[in-house]
């Protein structure tokens, strides 16, 4: 049986971040990275299978709840900034190493902006900035509600809009894109050329306490002759199939935790006429108990060299846990103990799940209007006259 100083479940940024922080704090360990596909950073780490904003609070308004007596709390904005500052120190430090040879090939730059429409929201939105502009993490935030000074932030979100609406924008230009992907791709394949041994198309099936550790039983997707390796120290990160694996673990912190059905779906368009107008992040107000990852965002992304502009999320439906997932991943979490916490969940969430009915049967639309409301002319500013439902899901 093979032995190794530490096993990293999943091939995503998780598993490839704590990989290379292990190499550096020790660098002897013999790692093992364990991914059931054919390739790293394939699944939520995917480029296009999430918005590559980065988590810094510069936009997401989630993250500054207006209290009852109306002032702002920033507390949970400046701590997800200081830990972004933290995750750039360590990209930074692995560029001058040598680590990643080219920061372009997954962070570039893209103004962070907030973009909201109706009087309360402008109100809200003023008093966030005044919240957070003198702090240091977040000097630099400019603030308008004047349309031309918006259009020249980001023309798209203001043609067709009619005169005298109540509008108001954040931006900070320092902004980034992260493509997790490549940098997962790009961490995984400097562990492998030293101290990992990186398994690809080999899941993981079972983990079973040992007098050592752990024993890891592993399933190759071809040839299926099973295999069995032992570790002290195991880190799962399976992204959605976490749960199931640490339920299968036997570990008793994981009882009460379950997983909900939900999906991100996004709108994309690879026009470049409609991405050359539209260099920006752009992050909405989430509607009435809506989940803070279905907030609606109009987002440049910068993949592979060339432009996009996403759209999205929508809240969908699926009991997958991955996109390459089974259709019984759900049902398969689902366990006595954590059964009663689902549906206390579900039954104290009442506005989630009218929301996310809602969402799941929209129309398209229904759907596209969610889009219009951000871009309201879009046959304008690409100089053509595709009906405004042509944007390529
Ligand atoms: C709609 C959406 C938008 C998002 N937007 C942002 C954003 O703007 N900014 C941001 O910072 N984050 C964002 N995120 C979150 C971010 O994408 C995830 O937190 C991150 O990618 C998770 O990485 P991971 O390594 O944990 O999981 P993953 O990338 O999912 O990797 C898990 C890996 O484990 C493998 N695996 C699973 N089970 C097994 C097994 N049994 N054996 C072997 N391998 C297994 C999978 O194939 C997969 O490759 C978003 C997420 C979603 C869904």
């Amino acid at each position: 049986m093979d032995r190794f100083d530490a096993v990293l479940v999943g091939g995503g940024i998780m598993s490839a971040t704590l990989g290379t922080l292990l190499k550096h704090v020790e660098p002897s360990w013999k790692i093992a990275i364990i991914e059931r596909l054919p390739g790293i950073g394939e699944e939520s780490s995917n480029a296009w299978n999430n918005a590559g904003t980065g988590h810094s609070a510069l936009c997401e308004l989630n993250y500054t709840p207006q209290k009852d007596d109306g002032s702002i709390a920033i507390d949970s904005a400046v701590s997800v900034n200081e830990q972004f500052q933290v995750s750039r120190q360590f990209w930074s430090w692995l560029v001058e190493e040598g680590v990643i040879p080219q920061p372009s090939s997954f962070i570039s730059p893209s103004p962070h902006m907030s973009f909201v429409w109706g009087e309360d929201n402008v109100r809200f939105l003023r008093a966030r900035f005044e919240a957070l502009k003198d702090h240091p993490l977040f000097v630099g935030l400019e603030y308008s509600e004047d349309p031309l000074v918006i259009a020249e932030w980001a023309p798209l979100l203001i043609d067709g809009r009619a005169k005298g609406e109540a509008l108001a924008a954040t931006r900070f230009v320092e902004g980034t894109d992260v493509d997790f992907g490549s940098l997962s791709r790009q961490l995984i394949d400097y562990l492998a050329q030293s101290t990992a041994t990186v398994y690809s198309e080999t899941t993981v099936t079972a983990l079973r306490r040992s007098k050592s550790g752990w024993k890891v039983s592993l399933r190759p997707e071809v040839g299926f002759t099973p295999e069995v390796i032992e570790t002290p120290f195991v880190f799962v990160g399976a992204g959605g199939m976490s749960l199931n694996l640490l339920q299968r673990s036997g570990i008793k912190e994981i009882r009460g935790y379950g997983g909900f059905p939900v999906s991100g779906v996004w709108v994309r368009c690879d026009n470049p006429d409609v991405a050359r107008h539209h260099q920006a992040k752009v992050y909405g107000k989430a509607s009435v108990g809506a989940p803070p990852m279905s907030v609606p965002h109009l987002d440049t992304r910068l993949v592979d060299g060339s432009e996009s502009v996403l759209f999205g999320p929508y809240a969908g439906f699926t009991p997958k846990f991955l996109k390459n997932g089974s259709w019984f991943d759900l049902f398969a979490s689902i366990r006595w103990h954590n059964l009663i916490p689902l549906l206390a969940v579900a039954a104290g969430n009442f506005s989630l799940v009218r929301y996310l009915v809602g969402e799941v049967f929209a129309s398209r639309a229904k759907k596209l209007q969610a889009l219009w409301d951000f871009y309201p002319r879009p046959t304008r500013m690409i100089g053509t006259s595709r009906p405004p439902d042509s944007a390529s899901r």
